[in-house]
């Protein structure tokens, strides 16, 4: 009898991804025969795995196994009824696994919502729905107090609102749940539950845009809506301000109408409160977000409402590739050059190269967006893999600033700032204009050291400087977050004499403050805007328009739209040119434009001013000029000629360990195993190292780098596997690995 039932059982085999660092999948048996014909891949189970109870997911139902079936254990129990991972997630999640060397079942476990890698059962939230009361009571005019501004304008909204309002839907309009409960109190108002499904199925309506698009602008929808219903990549590079979101928002309506769901990537939504205001008013229909701010909840039922297509366009940063989408019409990567699209631990992706992977399997239009796009995706145009359409000029009439570069080499400054400069902020303040000064360093000062003997506080645990802050006051490790008092005397040589050296955002902060004691500060940096929602408050207080000066790092070159901002001022842009990072130049250039690109996008025409003490670097003119095509395509033939990606391809293997020694040794012995068993076909690849990274030391682990290029990505594929494989099937100690394919920093 048993051996009939086993032979039963044989035909059924799991192939089951676990959240565990190895490169395969565990054979399971399911949990009895009468099961076999429910299981499907993409359903999660519970499996005992040694001694630990584990949570996997099945990627296949097959009849073999290289393992014997007696040894074979039952899983556990079955989570789920139905698949929830459908096969275009199951597909892209293997896909990238191969391509970027990750464990499978890690891959997996990092794109499920929290919620449900913990095993939890799938759930929709409900959301509330408000309506005025038809004949209250007591007269809202009575209950409601003259001078109750706000409370007065929710019930007006209310009472204008026939069919109710979505909780949603009155937080976009500006209100706060805060704000209802008074008048759910005094009567006016009455909620009604629904579940977030119903909701978004109810709610869906285009509102018509606010102006006619341009000609360009509609040219653009049409050329890209004929994308519509299989793969194209097309490049829109437009400057900033041109529109490019308006045609985004175009061309999602055109692929909801037809019934598909539009993902759109952005670099991060909390920094960019703007692009996600702009897409909730434009579509009145709850726009779902995915993206680490979230509660548990709230991702899980965006998730799922994407799952089963109720929500129509999803907004997300890069996790958000891996969305299902029950019927995707087109993917848009909005600031496609940007660094966030590329994960950096972990599971190392780009999100960005995954959304035209996927974009290719899914059969849908990509549309990558940027003023200042990456060089590869410029080079997949130059050689016929994406098309690009271009919206060369700003819209509504506003011009593109003129940039000027102000040599600092000989000037005094004051808190980074030169005379020129100030005078220069005073005129568009007095002009009534808003004025952003950009300084890629927060704290006060990057370093502090004694004038008398020359020391320097240094981290403890990294080959770094501590960063000096003021509010509160402190030193700070950028780096590993250790933080210390700040000394009164040198720890060598006992002086007094500390001082500070360099600037940092918040002594451009202090130096402005004394300067333009009436205008207000407003200091946006990583410090500045830890608490959720102070980057949205901020944004608001600036959209009022009146004259204030913007002090901050790179989080102001993303994405915004002040009206009102006439002057961009970069105190210092001579970081990136001498870098020995490969991307240096083009990051620089990037970043720039990208700065200088919010100023005069109102109806005023703006100004940017550069400090440099190298005016004459030949960058630095080409970006006074505004062109980045042509700075691009320069940067292209020069990374042609040195056969740097994209000309040819690069994995970055990394070891960590607390004693650099083992860590070199580690990537010499991969060196070694490479050379030794290298097919012909893989000599294409270069090894190059190892060499210990830029900062060796990092948080107290010493770490070190071995390169891989070639110019042939299959022979590159093949040998990362290979050392993966190799280094998984060994013991390192405490040393620990990674590789990182298409790294985006090499030091
Ligand atoms: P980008 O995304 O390219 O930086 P935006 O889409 O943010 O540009 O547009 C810049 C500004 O121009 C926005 O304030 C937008 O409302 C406005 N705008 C866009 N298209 C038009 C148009 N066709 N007519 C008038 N104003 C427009
Ligand atoms: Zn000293
Ligand atoms: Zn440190």
């Amino acid at each position: 009898m048993t051996s009939i039932s086993k032979t039963a059982n044989s035909n059924t085999i799991l192939a089951v991804a676990l959240p565990v660092p190895l490169y395969r999948t565990f054979d399971y048996l399911p949990p009895s025969p009468t099961y076999a014909s429910s299981l499907s891949a993409g359903q999660r189970v519970s499996v005992q795995f040694g001694k630990r109870a584990l949570t996997g997911i099945i990627l296949a139902v097959k009849s073999n196994s290289d393992y014997p079936i007696e040894k074979l254990k039952p899983i556990t129990r079955l989570l789920d009824k139905q698949p929830i991972l459908p096969p275009s997630i199951l597909a892209i999640a293997k896909w990238s696994a191969q391509y970027y060397c990750h464990p499978v079942g890690e891959v997996l476990f990092a794109i499920l919502p929290p919620a449900l890698k913990q095993g939890k059962a799938i759930y929709i939230s409900s959301t509330q729905k408000w309506s005025a009361i038809k004949n209250p009571g007591k007269p809202a005019s009575e209950s409601i107090k003259s001078n109750a501004k706000k409370q007065l304008q929710l019930y007006q909204a209310l009472e204008n609102a026939t069919e109710g309002l979505l909780e949603e839907t009155i937080k976009l309009l500006g209100f706060t749940s805060a704000q209802l409960k008074p008048l759910f109190n005094k009567g006016l108002i009455i909620p009604e539950t629904f579940d977030a499904l119903t909701a978004a199925a109810t709610e869906y309506q285009v509102t018509a845009p606010s102006f006619p698009l341009s000609l360009d602008q509609s040219t653009i929808v049409e050329q890209l809506s004929n994308d519509i219903g299989h793969f194209q990549c097309t490049l829109l590079q437009g400057v900033t301000g041109s529109g490019k979101t308006e045609v985004y928002m175009n061309l999602v309506d055109q692929v909801i109408n037809i019934g598909q769901q539009a993902l759109i990537l952005v670099p991060e939504i909390n920094l960019t409160p703007q692009t996600l205001t702009r897409f909730q008013n434009h579509f009145r229909c709850p726009v779902g977000t995915i993206h680490s701010g979230l509660s548990q909840n709230e991702r899980l039922t965006n998730w799922e409402l994407a799952r089963q297509g109720a929500a129509k366009i999803i907004i997300g940063t890069r996790s958000a590739i891996f969305t299902p989408m029950k019927n995707l019409g087109c993917i848009i990567v909005d600031e496609e050059h940007d660094n966030s699209f590329k994960q950096q631990e972990g599971f190392r992706y780009s999100a960005r190269d995954l959304a035209v992977t996927r974009g290719h399997k899914e059969k849908c239009p990509v549309v990558l967006g940027s003023a200042t796009p990456s060089l590869e995706s410029i080079n997949n145009v130059l050689c016929g893999k994406y098309k690009k359409l271009s919206l060369p000029s700003r819209a509504g009439g506003a011009t593109f600033p003129e940039i000027e570069l102000l040599d600092i080499k000989s000037r005094p400054l004051e808190g980074g700032l030169s005379r020129p400069l100030i005078e220069t902020i005073k005129q568009h303040l007095y002009d009534q204009h808003q004025v952003i000064i950009y300084l890629n360093r927060r704290g006060f000062a990057p370093a502090i050291t004694c004038e008398d003997c020359g020391w320097l506080a240094d981290c403890r645990h990294c080959d770094a400087r501590m960063t000096l802050h003021k509010h509160p006051a402190h030193l700070r490790c950028h780096h590993c977050d250790y933080t210390s008092p700040i000394p009164t005397q040198c720890p060598d040589c006992q002086s007094t004499n500390i001082k500070t050296l360099g600037t940092g955002t918040e002594k451009a902060e202090e130096t402005l403050e004394a300067l333009f004691p009436e205008t207000p500060i407003i200091r946006v940096d990583r410090d500045s805007t830890r608490k959720k929602d102070a980057m949205k408050n901020l944004v608001d207080e600036v959209n009022k328009g009146l004259p204030c000066i913007l002090v901050g790092t790179q989080m102001l070159a993303k994405g915004h739209n002040f009206a009102n901002v006439t002057l961009v001022a970069v105190v210092d842009a001579d970081g990136g040119l001498f870098s020995a990072d490969f991307r240096a130049l083009e990051k620089t250039a990037q970043l720039l434009i990208q700065v200088a690109g919010r100023s005069g996008r109102g109806s005023s025409q703006g100004q940017v001013v550069i400090q440099t003490s190298h005016g004459d670097h030949p960058i630095l003119q080409q970006i006074a000029q505004g062109n980045y095509q042509q700075i691009a395509e320069e940067l292209i033939d020069e990374r042609k000629s040195a056969a740097l990606p994209p000309f040819s391809y690069m994995a970055l293997l990394k070891a960590e360990d607390p004693n650099i020694n083992n860590a070199i040794n580690l990537l010499e012995k991969t060196k070694k195993m490479v050379a030794e068993t290298a097919q012909m076909s893989d000599h294409s690849v270069e090894l190059l190292g190892p060499i210990p990274a830029s900062m060796s030391r990092k948080a107290g682990v010493h770490r070190a780098h071995l390169l891989l290029t070639s110019e042939n990505r299959p022979a590159l594929q093949r040998t990362t596997q290979q050392i993966c494989h190799w280094l998984n099937n060994n013991r390192w100690g405490k040393s620990r690995w990674m590789m990182d394919v298409d790294p985006i920093e090499i030091n």
